[in-house]
């Protein structure tokens, strides 16, 4: 997963839920842009990069948020930028 091309297309993949981005890209700094914009987010784990989508980052700290029970603004900052899914996660944590 993550990102994967056929020698002229590439692909994204989120490494959580395995969704594919919606559109295809022609060259990496196109993808790069896209996750930027988007809310797609690099992280490490285990020395390997893995692809996150806004949703499943949106998920991730909503749990982290239920499972401490605190306010975190860092945590509050990541979910604020995952574009598009404010809504979805003021219903859900507020
Ligand atoms: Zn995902």
């Amino acid at each position: 997963m993550g990102i994967e091309t056929d020698g002229k297309i590439m692909y994204l993949y989120c490494d959580v839920c395995g969704e594919k981005a919606a559109p295809d890209f022609y060259t990496f700094d196109d993808l790069i842009a896209y996750k930027r914009t988007c809310g797609w987010k690099s992280q490490r784990r285990d020395g390997e990069w893995e692809d996150v989508c806004p949703k499943c980052q949106v998920e991730k700290a909503i749990n982290t948020y239920q499972t401490k029970k605190t306010k975190s603004h860092q945590l509050i900052r990541l979910v604020k930028r995952a574009k598009g899914i404010q809504k979805y996660l003021k219903q859900e944590v507020e």
